[in-house]
């Protein structure tokens, strides 16, 4: 198993889609039924054992000697639209290493076991890591009654792709002691690029909040209304869309205004409403919470200098989660010299599986740092790379 097997075996994932002509690659979809029948083969080939659980992952487990589990895995669900790598390159990977130790006829002091997520993206029921959820134990049945955008319900996808929607909770992990779990993913970024190096290592997985903001001021005519009179709800919101764009001063952290609706929305009407989202991200949570709210206060000084109302929502807030510093430091020297380590702004399976293990995250360098588009792309070079870390880690974790 080589660098360009692996992105052969890309490739064929990429035509099990539910769109001809583009990649979307749906949890419990026929299109992800299609993918099984491809990985379940590979992971036999590689001298593995699979099964699938109830909420649709694959499990594939290499015998040990011992009495422990190394978890490694990704995602096999996409966007719409997606490229090949964002999620398969990690389980292609996994299953290459193992094959490497199949082939050698070598058996590690534990056992490996590869998981192929169900779901990580949220696509077709808007609920992310599925997958990852069912394995941690943090699986929320309340989740089977939402419905995708043809009316299924989770519990009826679920069945129809052979799994018993009550049992999900018995795909909580229940092997052996896990030893920890590692995750090959491209970058999703342009850092390894710019370093001119093919892997990193993952420090930490960002953690995020969000908001929804609304200044509120008065909608009135473009023509009549003299300047000094207006309440301009979008001049409010532009200053502070420029605000957020100032964290580039601070390295450890990015936000976004992503999305910006504008009230009455015409062309001859002053806007009297204007709602946005503030997405803040940052490996440190002292870091990002300080920074929500300066922005906020900012946002309220805005409103109070240009005489406009302010309303903030908390939407959502999630905790950095730190890859483990002995998992860290394995991947460091299984990688040698000029190993660096890089945060990622995305979030991954890891964020759950941090909740029943340690974890430990290793990025491969994508071309222009583009993801969730189907111009990916990774080189050979690099996924061989890839493995030959994997391998290598495998080799450091049996000599400890
Ligand atoms: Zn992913």
């Amino acid at each position: 198993m080589d660098g360009r097997s692996v992105l052969e075996r890309c490739d064929l994932l990429a035509t099990c889609t539910e769109e001809p002509g583009r990649i979307t690659r749906p949890f419990a979809s026929d299109a992800m039924r299609h993918a099984h029948q491809y990985v379940e083969d590979w992971m036999r080939q590689a001298g593995m054992t699979a099964r699938r659980d109830n909420i649709g992952n694959l499990h594939a487990r290499y015998e040990g000697s011992g009495d422990a589990t190394l978890l490694l895995g990704s995602h096999l669900d996409s966007v719409r639209d997606a490229g090949r790598y964002d999620g398969p390159l990690g389980v292609m990977v996994a299953i290459a290493a193992v094959q490497r130790l199949h082939d050698a006829g070598k058996q590690l002091p534990f056992a490996v076991e590869v998981l192929a997520f169900a779901d990580e993206e949220g696509l077709r029921f808007g609920s992310t890591y599925l997958g990852s959820r069912a394995v941690a134990g943090r699986f929320d049945p309340r989740d089977l009654e939402r419905t995708d955008s043809r009316g299924v319900a989770m519990a009826e996808a679920v069945q129809a792709f052979g799994g018993d929607p009550s049992k999900i909770g018995e795909d909580r992990w229940s092997g052996d002691r896990p030893l920890g779990y590692i995750e090959v993913h491209i970058e999703q970024g342009p850092v390894l690029e710019s370093l001119g190096l093919p892997v990193g290592v993952v420090s930490a997985i960002a953690g995020q909040s969000r908001f929804e903001i609304t200044f509120t001021g008065e909608a009135g005519h473009a023509g009549t209304v003299p300047m000094a009179q207006r309440r301009d709800a979008l001049v409010g919101a532009s200053i502070f869309v420029e605000a957020v764009d100032a964290v580039r001063e601070n390295p450890d952290l990015v936000a976004t205004v992503g999305r910006l609706s504008v009230r009455p929305g015409a062309a001859n009407v002053i806007p009297g409403e204007v709602n946005l989202s503030l997405d803040v991200r940052s490996p440190d949570d002292e870091t990002r919470e300080v920074e929500c709210e300066h922005l906020l206060k900012l946002a309220g000084e805005i409103a109070r200098r240009r005489n406009l109302e302010l309303t903030v929502s908390p939407v959502s807030e999630r905790p950095a989660v730190g890859c483990s510093p002995r998992m860290i430091a394995l991947l460091l020297k299984a990688i040698g010299e000029g190993a660096v380590e890089v945060p990622s702004g995305a979030g991954h399976d890891g964020v759950y599986m941090s909740e029943i293990t340690e974890i430990g995250m290793l990025f491969v360098r994508c071309k222009g740092g583009i993801s969730h588009n189907p111009a990916e792309s990774v080189t050979a070079g690099d996924v061989a790379v890839a493995i030959d870390v994997l391998g290598r880690f495998l080799q450091l974790l049996a000599e400890e």
